[in-house]
């Protein structure tokens, strides 16, 4: 069976992007007689808001969408922290105290996701109450195994680079904020059972990460179907453009929603707002 999900972090309301990459991964469920799931990934705790949620739902519901929803991020913390213990024992994972400014100071090469971190901490000690985020080492993780592969349904079947990330964060540093999205996705998608992970092109790099630690944890390897993004005319990510109206404005101002979805599934968007297969230059 078919299992897709919508998993958005209740920081900020959601915009037609997000009801884009909702409609689909709701069609693609039902098309194949599947299950469609909503999962609040709620665990960036400086940036959360919890009311968020209640409207993330009238959102979807406004849309014409049925979903079922499975337990936020916020109640999984301690399946995160089990799964960098295990990864720790096993010596993959090193203490890093370096700050986001002394990393682009040290780096020489750039990421998917930013600098990519110079290893300076690999092989340090620290004492153990200092604080740290725990890095992968994913040239040693890499090692034990193996080639790796993945296959979106789109793109087609893709050989796995994590090393293109360099050292990621698995644990971060804040204690309220516990798991890095990487390690906190993987587990969930594991978790629910998903079988097919529906999401933006955006997150299309960050898909060998995941491959690596599905590897490393033992987890069931899902298809992935990456999803060209809404953009403004500028060609930036739709869903932090400024002044564009949320889904709640819209709902709120008596607009029909599931018109809207109908429209956007159709590929009809408001004027100005393109689909497109690059990667946004700004997530
Ligand atoms: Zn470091």
């Amino acid at each position: 069976m078919t299992v897709t999900r919508f998993a958005p972090s209740p920081n900020g309301p959601l915009h037609l992007g997000h009801a884009y990459s909702a409609i689909l991964g709701h069609d693609l469920a039902k098309e194949r007689g599947g299950r469609f799931l909503l999962r609040i990934e709620d665990i960036d705790g400086v940036r959360s808001r919890p009311g968020l949620a209640d409207e993330f739902r009238a959102d979807l519901a406004w849309l014409g969408l049925e979903w079922e929803e499975v337990p936020a991020q916020s109640s999984r913390t301690a399946v995160y922290g089990l799964a960098a213990e295990t990864l720790a024992a096993s010596g993959l994972l090193y203490p890093c105290r370096c700050t986001r400014a002394e990393i682009s100071e040290a780096a020489t090469a750039m990421g998917p996701e930013g600098p990519i971190y110079p290893g300076t901490c690999r092989g340090a000690s620290f004492a153990p109450e200092e604080a740290a985020a725990w890095r992968l080492d994913v040239a040693e993780a890499l090692r034990r195994a193996g080639p790796l592969v993945w296959l979106d349904e789109r793109a087609g079947e893709q050989a796995a680079r994590p090393d293109l990330h360099g050292d990621v964060v698995l644990v971060r540093k804040e204690a309220d904020t516990p798991a890095s999205y990487h390690l906190a996705a993987t587990l969930d998608d594991a978790a629910d059972g998903v079988t097919l992970v529906a999401r933006g092109m955006d997150l299309f790099p960050a898909t060998h990460i995941h491959r690596l630690l599905q590897a490393l944890l033992g987890l069931p390897v899902p298809i992935w179907h990456h999803h060209p993004l809404l953009l403004d005319e500028t060609g930036t990510k739709l869903a932090k453009r400024r002044g564009s109206p949320s889904l709640a404005d819209r709902r709120r101002a008596g607009e029909d929603g599931r018109a809207l979805a109908d429209s956007l599934r159709q590929g009809r968007f408001p004027a100005g707002i393109t689909l497109g297969e690059t990667l946004s230059p700004d997530s």
